[in-house]
């Protein structure tokens, strides 16, 4: 008999309408990059969630009809039969773990263009939409019966290609939400005007859905508990929709208006942030209630039901960052659950077009076409390896070669592990990256093959001394103080050199004071964060870049606007589209990147945030230009000779996410042949061939 945990109430099976979830783990709808474009892909993910013990697993948005076309991002379809088949793949996968499989119904109205489908947009009013300079069709009374057509069609498509429960979605700005609105709803038919005729829609949809497809599937709505703003649907008037509509559908999905805050990153959002607003559904509804809130703690989810917020723990990024999380606790393995540390990096790539990745995760995305397992890895050959450098690359090398058999000998020269992740996790709001570290390190202290030397900062000859039968570099890279970037092709001529700082002068500790003038030119995070901590220093801080916007690639992360704000309240000067043309210790000029005319202002020290150099410089000594294998005098069983491997940013400065993943892959590969990562495309068939 399996032993009481005080986490059991987790693993009860949940009755929703007519299906019941196995447990209390939720997987919510969460955008992937893959949708329709990757079934296989999609599929082959999703099945790992459920492998994992996530009791429900469901679709991203899953557009009902070709008028909500979300292109180039990458929705999930159930317009046809070839949709049907393509979603059942990923319900059966779903279902050979025994979990529930959800869908969520979506109709983007005039949020979206239609850019592939090139069909008429609908709205409740032709509107904008949200990024193209087109604007949707005002929908008639035959529209909108066409579209509850269309809907019920879908939710029959849904039931067939094997889904347990189906969504009605009025949220987050899409169709049904435009009819909930004051603002955008101005029919003055039975569909406008009081809020009982704004929700008509919502009701009719509720009713119809069921009707169509409730004997054997729940029926989900996915709502924003506090409305969605005063001037659309105000939190008095959410609470009536869900007093009004409690009874209707099976499960209660509970959101918020603000997505930004829904899915917050750690740096402005911590976790359960939810709850005060949220907590009214399951008392107002008698529903179960399933809501997120980042939760990856057990006792923060134990706390979510004994305070009756939810009924199910609502996850996407944990289940992200941590497939296997509920499979952990069950067994009592929490010291392996691996973190979800809030970085939205996940969230960037839908929003890129591309398919879902995961810093902390980096078998993410890979279970199709890489055929990867988050929690097994082959065995190796048993030999030695030595790995220079403990920054995400090494420690994620390190672990998955621990794991594999390998006798990993991890060097490192600093006094602490972790690299650039336990610097940047000092800086505002990103204390949580040090997950990224903690796990690694968590993992690594449990494996008696594993052995962890900081301090240690080895020279070429170390390395062939110390022969390994595999070397791996991951050295890391370190900011550029000469002013070369996206911007600059060549070292600013006009720089005065003592008072130039870069971010890793600021993570030693090097503080510049007086007028300081900070050049973005990377355009994410480390340009707002350095100001803000300046800035909060008590520093005059000038915040310049050749961005329209301060982080500007953090709107993918959804982080740009409240990074932004931050910069404002901090007092901080904010110009954008110019760049730091010269700087003489007492004054910067800047250029218009469009006109390209200049002027100065008062500056005695500036801080570049440009470009990094990978720190290839051991690498080089020891392989020269042509990588050729390295000779070890001493080396053992590999006869003096030993293959060396460059990861992570001294390969290729780039996000925390490549350099855990380069890591992973050159771990995994180590003592094979590297495998060609599958295509996930439609092949087309030729007589010719
Ligand atoms: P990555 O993101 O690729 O993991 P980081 O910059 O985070 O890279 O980490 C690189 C790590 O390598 C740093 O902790 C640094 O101290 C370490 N390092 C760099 N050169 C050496 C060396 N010659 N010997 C040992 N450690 C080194
Ligand atoms: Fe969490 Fe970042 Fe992974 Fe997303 S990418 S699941 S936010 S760790």
């Amino acid at each position: 008999m399996a032993e009481k945990s005080r986490y059991d109430r987790l693993f009860e099976p949940v009755p929703i309408g007519p299906v019941t979830a196995p447990n209390r783990f939720y997987q919510v709808p969460h955008c992937t990059g893959m949708g329709h474009a990757l079934p296989q892909t999609l599929a082959a993910m999703r099945a790992m969630k459920a492998e994992g013990g996530w009791g429900v697993v469901c679709t991203e948005y899953c557009s009902i009809h070709p008028s909500s076309d979300d292109h180039p991002y990458p929705f999930a379809s159930l317009w046809d039969d070839g949709d049907v088949a393509n979603l059942a793949a990923m319900a059966d996968a779903v279902h050979a773990h025994g979990a529930l499989a959800g869908v969520e119904l979506w109709h983007g109205g005039s949020y979206v263009a239609n850019l592939a489908t090139r069909a008429p947009t609908y709205g409740v009013r032709s509107a904008l939409s949200r990024t193209d300079p087109v604007q949707s069709q005002r929908m008639d009374r035959r529209d909108i019966r066409e579209f509850r057509r269309w809907h019920r069609e879908a939710a029959l498509r849904a039931r067939r290609a094997g889904f347990d429960i189906v969504y009605v979605y009025p949220s987050h700005g899409y169709l049904v939400s435009e009819f909930l609105s004051r603002s955008y709803n101005e029919r003055t038919d039975e569909y406008g005007g009081s809020l009982e005729n704004r929700m008509r829609l919502m009701r009719e949809l509720l009713e119809e859905t069921r009707e169509a497809i409730g004997d054997r599937c729940a029926i989900a709505v996915r709502f924003a508990a506090n409305g969605h703003g005063d001037e659309h649907l105000s939190a008095e008037e959410a609470q009536h929709v869900v007093a009004a509509l409690g009874h209707m559908p099976d499960l209660w999905d509970v959101v918020l208006a603000d997505y930004d805050e829904e899915m917050g990153s750690s740096r402005f959002v911590p976790q359960g942030a939810l709850e005060e607003r949220v907590a009214y559904v399951r008392r107002v509804t008698g529903k179960p209630v399933v809501g997120v809130g980042r939760f990856t703690s057990p006792d923060a989810m134990l706390g979510q039901l004994q305070r009756g917020v939810l009924d199910l723990i609502g996850a996407a990024r944990p289940s992200i960052a941590d497939p296997f999380l509920p499979a952990k606790i069950r067994a009592g393995r929490l010291e392996d659950i691996r973190e979800c540390i809030g970085c939205n990096i996940c969230y960037s790539n839908n929003f890129r077009g591309s398919p879902l990745r995961c810093t902390q995760n980096p078998t993410m995305g890979e279970e199709w076409r890489s055929g990867w397992h988050p929690e097994r890895v082959p065995q190796g050959d048993g030999g030695t390896v030595l790995v220079v450098g403990a920054g995400p690359a090494g420690l994620e090398a390190a672990q998955v070669l621990g794991k594999r058999g390998y006798t990993v000998t991890l060097a490192d020269a600093a006094d602490e592990a972790g690299g650039r992740v336990s610097r940047e996790s000092r800086l505002p709001g990103l204390a949580e990256w040090a997950r990224v570290r903690d796990y690694r390190v968590g993992q690594i202290s449990r494996m008696p093959n594993v052995t962890l030397y900081l301090g240690n900062r080895l020279l070429a000859a170390d390395v062939r001394e110390f022969g390994a039968d595999h070397v791996l570099i991951a050295t890391g890279a370190s900011w550029r103080r000469d002013g070369i970037g996206r911007w600059h092709a060549r070292a600013l001529a006009t720089l005065a050199a003592g008072a130039v700082y870069t971010p890793d002068d600021i993570m030693d500790g090097r503080r510049p004071a007086g007028e300081i003038l900070l050049f973005d030119d990377d355009h994410y995070y480390m340009g707002p964060v350095i100001a803000q901590l300046l800035a909060a220093s008590g520093a005059r801080v000038r915040y310049v870049t050749t961005e329209g916007r301060a982080g500007a690639w953090s709107l993918y992360t959804q982080e740009q606007e409240r990074a932004q704000r931050a910069l404002i309240e901090h007092g901080v000067a904010i110009e954008v589209n110019v760049a730091l043309d010269a700087f003489d210790g007492t004054t910067a000029t800047i250029g218009c990147i469009f006109t390209g005319r200049q002027r100065q202002c008062a500056a005695t020290a500036v801080v570049l945030v440009t470009a990094r150099l990978p720190d290839e410089a051991l690498y080089r000594e020891l392989c020269g230009e042509d990588d050729e294998a390295v000779t070890t005098p001493g080396a053992g069983a590999g006869a003096g000779h030993a293959s060396v491997l460059r990861i992570g940013d001294c390969v290729q400065p780039a996000l925390i996410a490549n350099a855990v993943y380069s890591g992973h892959r050159a771990a995994r590969e180590l003592g094979g042949a590297a495998a060609v990562p599958r295509r996930d495309r439609v092949l087309v068939k030729s007589d010719s061939c």
